[in-house]
């Protein structure tokens, strides 16, 4: 009771003095005042039809694996809007494919919430990767490029090895990275290209979390990147989507082995973002050009958009979240 009367004093006292500093606030920007705590932080509200460029989008092709800088327009991956508070203070992550798309999301957001990150991306996405890294020191934190090519498991190997070793550990792994590349018919797919869709798509993400394993403590967190296309494949992506359902699969599998050693594993499922990788040969130039427009939202989504749903699953908030698919994909897709 005595506990209870004191922790209700308390509360009481910080609210108030939250309510004016808020005053205070609002007396000084002037006639929006906002009156009661957490008003001042509230954004304003904006509409997901219309809050990102819409299709028809300029029809654009670049060589694999793209650069995110050269994309017309340009992705926004939070850079400008992301703002953390804490969520992920003292952590230490590696993401895959952390130069662009959602992995740069990723980076960015938890830089912003606290944590120091170690970025994986190929040689010829240096120019992304370094504004990654400026992005995550601006944030006050250490960022970390280690670039290089994941079909390689000796490669994976010293990939987690290095990260450990100049991030002082690791408790959040971002499996994210991928090969995406449409063709019209299985004839024309080559066993060549069938096996690095599987090796980057399938055997990466089986290499580095043996690897991680190791120097995950209780409290960490795995996390792929899935698709819609686990569960619905284009005619298109016969190879890429199954690799889809099977990091589904891998997550609710690995879900169940090493929840009870504390660890978490989750996955984002997308719909169509606009990223390099669909620039790049991963959507053909008709479905790019109309990209997303057939979603209820109307439009493509942007990296940004999916940051919210990495910290999530790396946040002790969701501490009770495991082997579960995220879906974002504007309304139209299943996780
Ligand atoms: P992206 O091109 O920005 O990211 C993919 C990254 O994978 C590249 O930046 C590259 O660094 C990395 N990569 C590819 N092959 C590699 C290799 N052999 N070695 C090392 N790194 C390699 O595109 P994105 O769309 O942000 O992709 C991120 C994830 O999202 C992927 O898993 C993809 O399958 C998934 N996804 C994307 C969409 C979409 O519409 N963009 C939809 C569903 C799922
Ligand atoms: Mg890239």
């Amino acid at each position: 009771m005595k506990k209870d009367a004191q922790l209700s004093r308390r509360q009481v006292i910080s609210g108030l003095s939250a309510s004016l500093a808020v005053a205070a606030a609002g007396s000084v920007l002037g006639a929006e005042a906002a009156t009661r705590p957490g008003d001042a932080m509230a954004a304003p509200l904006s509409d997901p039809t219309t809050a990102y460029p819409k299709p028809p989008y300029k029809s654009q092709k670049q060589p694999w694996p793209g650069l995110t800088s050269q994309m017309d327009p340009v992705p926004d991956h939070g850079e400008k809007s992301y703002k953390g508070s804490g969520r992920l203070k003292g952590r230490k992550a590696l993401i895959t494919g952390g130069d662009s798309g959602m992995g740069r999301a990723a980076a960015i957001a938890y830089a912003r919430e606290g944590a120091d990150v170690a970025i994986n991306y190929l040689p010829a996405e240096e120019a992304d990767a370094k504004e990654v890294i400026a992005l995550i020191k601006a944030a006050g934190q250490k960022g970390v490029a280690l670039p290089g090519d994941l079909r390689d498991e000796a490669f994976c190997q010293k990939l987690v090895a290095d990260a450990v070793r100049q991030l002082g550990g690791l408790d959040i792994l971002v499996s994210n990275a991928a090969r995406q590349q449409t063709h019209e018919s299985i004839l024309d797919l080559t066993t060549e290209q069938f096996d690095w869709t599987m090796k980057t798509n399938i055997y990466a993400p089986f290499w580095l979390i043996k690897a991680a394993l190791p120097h995950l403590k209780p409290g960490s967190a795995i996390i792929g990147t899935s698709s819609v296309q686990a569960t619905e494949p284009s005619a298109n992506l016969y190879d890429y989507a199954q690799t889809k359902a099977a990091t589904t699969s891998f997550v609710r599998s690995l879900a169940k082995q090493l929840g009870p050693k504390g660890i978490r594993v989750n996955g984002v499922a997308p719909g169509p973002i606009w990223t390099p990788l669909q620039v790049s040969g991963g959507a053909t130039q008709e479905s790019l050009v109309k990209f997303g427009g057939d979603t209820p939202l109307g439009r493509a989504g942007q990296p940004a958009e999916l940051a919210g749903i990495y910290v999530l699953l790396a946040d002790p908030l969701a501490s009770y979240a495991n082997g579960q698919i995220y879906g974002s994909a504007g309304g139209d897709g299943l996780p």
